[in-house]
């Protein structure tokens, strides 16, 4: 067969790529090792991604990819699909052996809104049902789809791409196109074919995680409440949100989806655990040390065994070149903490539709593409491995994700302004002053956290340096830790 452009890759970003491609009239392909439904992790979302999702919609006239940008418009037009309600960020930082005990003025915790009511919120994927949403869509706009192939040829031919796959039942099939896109996520299958290097060292951020599907998880809101707690209940219920509990030596990430089901993960600093590691136990010993978050997870049902996946950082060297480009969380990936995954993904696929569809892949701005991304990377990893070298003292903590906070909600004004969000950077990478300003504070910060300058001190000189950034008063200490407005839809 001969066509426009091969996709790597049917999750989520190849199949959302491949559906606007085919809807536009280019001929796409797109080909998967797996099938679909399938289980796969990277499950919430956030403004940034919903609103790129929205503008993407509205672009390319696609109502359904639309109802998946808001809470509301998903369970009112797609509620056969799984998801669960973000109202936004929560964090509780507890200590080892102790029950969780918060402060009047919340020394231990953080709630940040990302929206202001259940219908505008944010939501949780079930990855299953999305992944196989969009993939069925592409199919229906006229993207060739194939599931359960191997690939065999993948090479350069003149101006072009000569590839070949065997299906299951082993018959083979060949393509030319004349553009690859590599969507295949951690396979990394183009930059292996290219022999690309792995700069996954650069990167300061170095995680590893294990994770499951939960039943049967009690509330946490609830469960403060029996403890005469009522105070992760505003600006939202912490339940409705995604819940991020600090640990000793790393956090665990709970999102709840509708159906009773949490997605829960275990994220550490390091390698994984040995390939025969008993992964239950190693959820059990590290969440039993946290008594009031055990409460709650005790008496839960893994509805599919513990996996791991580690060390989570990983890049390559370069994230496109004359035919082919990476979606960018295929070029890299840091961590799972800030949940920038969803969103970095659909922009890259708005940036690389966008080239496609006005043939501008000749020229520089396909190669920018790609340093954009990889730059995106490292400016990801410079807000995350923070927040892991703060881990243990939450005032600093929350400043590291404020710093987080202040370059998201950068973004979000400049795309709720008027800019197409794809024409932005990635969490306003490309917004030098912002990243001067926070980069100095962040070096602040990872002073304080080595103990070489007080905490009182250097907050008070951060609140003082980030003042004029700070639109949406992150670092006023009356709001006690509880944000009820930050992102500007
Ligand atoms: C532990 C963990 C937790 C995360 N949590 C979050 C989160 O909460 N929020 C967030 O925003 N992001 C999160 N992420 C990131 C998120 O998972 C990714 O951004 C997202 O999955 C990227 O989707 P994708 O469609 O680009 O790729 P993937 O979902 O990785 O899909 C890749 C596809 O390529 C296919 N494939 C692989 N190899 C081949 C091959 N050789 N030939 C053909 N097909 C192939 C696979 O079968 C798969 O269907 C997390 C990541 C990890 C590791």
């Amino acid at each position: 067969m001969t066509g426009d452009v091969l996709i790597l890759g049917s999750g989520f970003s190849g199949s959302m790529l491949a559906w606007i491609l085919a809807s536009q009239g280019m001929r796409a392909t797109i080909i998967d090792r797996g099938h679909h439904p399938r289980f796969a992790i990277g499950e919430s979302s956030t403004p940034a991604a919903d609103m790129v999702i929205a503008d993407l919609a509205s672009r390319y006239q696609l109502p359904a990819l639309a109802a998946l940008s808001r809470y509301g418009s998903w369970k009112a037009a797609l509620p056969q699909l799984g998801c669960g309600k973000k109202r936004g960020f929560s964090y509780f930082h507890h200590t080892a052996g102790a029950a969780y005990h918060d402060t009047p003025d919340h020394a231990v915790s953080l709630l940040v809104a990302a929206s202001g009511s259940d219908e505008q919120s944010d939501t949780h994927w079930l990855r299953a049902d999305v992944d196989a949403f969009l993939f069925a869509q592409a199919a229906a706009a006229g993207a060739v789809v194939r599931e359960g192939c191997t690939l065999e040829q993948l090479e350069r031919s003149g101006r072009g791409w000569q590839v070949s796959w065997r299906q299951e039942s082993g018959r083979h099939e060949r393509a030319t196109c004349r553009f690859v896109i590599d969507a295949s996520g951690q396979s990394g299958v183009l930059g292996h074919r290219l022999g690309l290097e792995r700069l996954d060292a650069s990167l300061e951020t170095h995680t590893s995680a294990i994770y499951t599907h939960l039943r049967g998880v009690g509330s946490w809101d609830a469960a403060r409440m029996a403890a005469g707690d009522h105070s992760t209940l505003a600006p939202f219920r912490s339940d409705d949100a995604a819940q991020h509990h600090i640990l000793e030596h790393g956090w665990v990430w709970m999102l709840r989806f509708d159906s009773g089901l949490t997605s829960v993960g275990l994220v550490e600093p390091g390698d994984p655990p040995r390939p025969a590691a008993d992964l239950a136990k190693l959820w059990r010993d590290a969440v039993s040390r946290a008594p009031s978050l055990w409460d709650i997870v005790a008496q839960a049902e893994p509805v599919r065994p513990f996996a791991a996946a580690g060390p989570l950082r990983r890049l390559w060297s370069e994230a496109s070149g004359a035919g082919w480009a990476m979606l960018p969380t295929t070029a890299g990936f840091v961590d799972p903490l800030h949940s920038t995954g969803i969103a970095h993904s659909v922009h890259g696929v708005a940036r690389i539709a966008d080239l496609l569809l006005a043939d501008r892949c000749d020229d520089p701005a396909w190669l920018a593409y790609g340093r954009a991304v990889t730059d995106e990377v490292r400016w990801i990893d410079q807000l995350v491995s923070l927040a892991y070298a703060t881990m243990t003292e939450p005032r600093l903590f929350r400043a590291a994700c404020t710093l987080f906070f202040l370059a998201t909600i950068r973004f979000e004004q400049a795309a709720t302004a008027g800019s197409p969000p794809h024409s932005l950077g990635f969490l306003a990478a490309d917004d030098m002053p912002l990243r001067t300003a926070l980069g100095s504070q962040r070096q602040r910060l990872l002073q304080a956290a080595a103990g070489r300058v007080s905490v009182e001190h250097t907050l008070a000189a951060l609140r003082h340096a980030l003042a004029s950034w700070d639109t949406a008063g992150l670092f006023n200490p009356a709001a006690a830790n509880r944000f009820a407005h930050t992102a500007p839809r």
